[in-house]
């Protein structure tokens, strides 16, 4: 079943000066994501992704294009009815946008007077809640003397008040240093699999798709560029704005000035080999090169890793008898390109 389904969702704002032009945020934006999975979308500040998140959870309308959540096409409902369709949305933000002057208890308290859901029912539901984030101890304490993981962690104990299915998470983890993004993606972990959520995660950020995403989106100008498992988009990027994304974790080929240097450093072969699944791995490369009695150096390059996987690539310099090296050069195959001369 699917959670989302977008099919050519265009969004265009109108001209923000009089004899401007129109600026579509979202160009044609098809994806569907499926329930129970935890999807990422990345992409540069502008690319369109809270403009994606807003259509989704209808705070704004689609220009055209259709959208649908749980099968049900959201896409020109009244007002009244997408306030429904809302209330099954939880969504946590970059700022946490938390009361300041409510207690913890009272941030998530708020969406279920909101809801209507009895008074009665409140006690139960909020001290589970807490228990769930792990702040059980602070329920009485003010957002302002917490930490920002924790003021997250509030976020996303208010976010699932309500029981909704789908959960958004709009730069969630950009506000916190890189330990506390892991512990607040290991809770959105548990969020999904232990409650069966469903969870968007819009970021910049490739650690946090890394860790996270089962499957992602790449978006570029308002267009989604490239969309599948994480580990395939990042081991077998395909698109330009891929690739610089995915160099931005793992140190991909030398380029500009770091390759002027390696030519200036080392003289003889220099070979970037890719290592990946159902490619080839290091201890192939090495044994390769073994065989052909070359001598190599590692010069450049980063392994890494997603759930297990290794993926990544390496840049060698090569030295020895010159039919040697050509012959192992040659048995790399599609594995290696030579870096030629300047
Ligand atoms: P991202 O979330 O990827 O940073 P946004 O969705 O915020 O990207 O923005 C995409 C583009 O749409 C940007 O060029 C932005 O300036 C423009 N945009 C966003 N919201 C509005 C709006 N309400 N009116 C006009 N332009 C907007």
């Amino acid at each position: 079943m699917t959670a989302i389904t977008l099919t050519d969702v265009v969004k265009t704002y109108p001209p923000r000066e009089r004899g401007g032009a129109p600026l579509t945020a979202v160009d044609g934006v098809s994806l569907s994501i499926a329930e129970g999975e935890i999807f990422g979308i990345i992409g540069y500040s502008g690319a369109g992704k809270s403009t994606l998140v807003r259509l989704v959870n209808a705070l704004e309308r689609t220009t055209s294009g259709s959208i649908t959540l749980d099968g049900r096409e959201i896409t020109g409902l009244r007002e009244r009815d997408l306030r429904g369709v809302r209330a099954g949305i939880g969504m946590i933000f970059q700022q946490f946008n938390l009361f300041s002057s409510k207690t913890v208890w009272g941030n998530v308290e708020f969406p279920l007077k909101a809801a209507g859901v009895p008074v009665a029912e409140h006690q139960r539901r909020i001290s589970e809640l807490l228990h769930f984030v792990g702040l059980a101890d602070k329920a009485h304490v003010r957002p302002d003397q917490l930490s920002g993981g924790q003021k997250q962690r509030v976020g996303i104990a208010r976010a699932l008040a309500t029981s909704p299915r789908l959960l958004l998470a709009d730069e969630a983890t950009s506000a916190l240093d890189p330990e506390t993004t892991q512990e607040v993606l290991a809770l959105l972990r548990r969020v999904n699999r232990e409650l069966g959520i469903t969870i968007v995660v819009i970021t910049h950020e490739m650690d946090v798709i890394k860790s996270i995403a089962d499957r992602v989106a790449v978006m570029d100008r308002g267009r989604v560029v490239e969309t599948g498992p994480t580990f395939e988009v990042f081991a077998n990027p395909r698109e330009d704005s891929t690739k610089r994304f995915v160099s931005t974790v793992v140190s991909g080929a030398p380029a500009g000035d770091e390759l002027a240097g390696l030519r200036r450093r080392h003289d003889g072969t220099l070979v970037t080999v890719r290592l990946s699944e159902g490619g080839v791995d290091q201890r192939q490369v090495f044994g390769l090169l073994t065989r052909h009695e070359v001598s190599f150096e590692i010069v450049f390059g980063g392994i890494d890793e997603i759930r297990g996987r290794t993926f990544g690539t390496l840049t060698l310099a090569l030295s020895g008898d010159p039919a040697s090296v050509r012959a192992a050069v040659a048995e790399l195959g599609d594995a290696a390109t030579e870096i030629e001369e300047a």
